[in-house]
């Protein structure tokens, strides 16, 4: 679910890094590709030359690349540019269509509250670390979506960070592309399989709760899961609000 773009003359889209054809953008699904080409940004109709499409490579194409390539032709034939302007239209549903009722149901889960909602108080973490967690297990955080499921007039409930999925906190805390990259990086330092599809607090509450652990190293998880989800929305935050007081590089040092 997310932002898709309705392409028209393909001036304003971004040929790599919009999501106009491949459910998802074509830099994710031919990075090899999109790393050679000149232009990153190119629009999609920089790369259309009478009526063809035509990249520029930074070097020639060679037998490795070959095959992707001609794949990605493929997957682009057919494929003509009209007088339309570019738009962008959420993508909540299967078909591609903003229907009422998806923007619903995702408002209700934003609204109910989850299953497993047991808050612990940890001593170890600092005070706004505890109340952040209470307030995440109780989806209580200012996220764009919870604006608009509680009626205030929101224009954009993007998510700040990909741009392309509803900022629920589900999606910025564990489904969005860079809290995955760090729930990837805890899995490696812990080496454990602490991330492993959990896509909500509660389902990883269920995981951590059903963990046979020692209960010191419970504790330490816990600390560490914890900064870590208060960092990323710290992240956001500073993101949304301005601020460059944090780098996204050094965001895993920092907790
Ligand atoms: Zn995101």
């Amino acid at each position: 679910m997310g932002v898709k773009v309705k392409f028209g003359n393909g001036l304003t889209s971004s040929f790599w890094k919009d999501n106009w054809k491949a459910n998802v953008p074509l830099c994710s699904k031919y990075h090899r590709l999109f790393h050679l080409d000149v232009n990153g940004d190119c629009s999609i109709d920089d790369r259309v030359h009478n009526g063809e499409w035509a990249w520029e490579w930074v070097r020639p194409i060679g037998p490795r690349y070959s095959s992707l390539l001609q794949e990605m032709k493929i997957e682009l034939d057919n494929i003509s540019l009209n007088n339309d302007v570019d738009r962008k239209v959420w993508s909540l549903s299967n078909e591609g269509v903003y229907k009422v009722r998806d923007i619903r149901a995702l408002i209700d889960i934003s609204i109910l509250p989850s299953w497993n909602l047991a808050t612990r108080w940890v001593k170890q973490l600092p005070r706004k670390i505890n109340v952040f967690i209470w307030r995440v297990a109780w989806n209580r955080l200012p996220t764009r979506l919870n604006f608009l499921a509680r009626g205030m007039d929101i224009e954009d409930i993007g998510c700040p960070l990909c741009d392309y999925n509803v900022e629920s906190l589900d999606h910025l805390l564990f489904g969005c592309v860079m809290a995955k990259e760090l729930w990837l990086k805890v899995k490696i330092w812990v080496d454990m399989d602490v991330a492993r599809d959990c896509s909500s607090w509660s389902e990883w509450v269920s995981w951590f709760d059903s963990w046979s652990g020692a209960s010191d190293s419970k504790t330490k998880l816990y600390v560490f899961v914890a900064s870590l989800l208060w960092h990323i929305w710290r992240f956001r935050n500073s993101k949304l609000f301005g601020s460059n007081s944090m780098k996204k590089a050094f965001l895993f040092d920092s907790i």
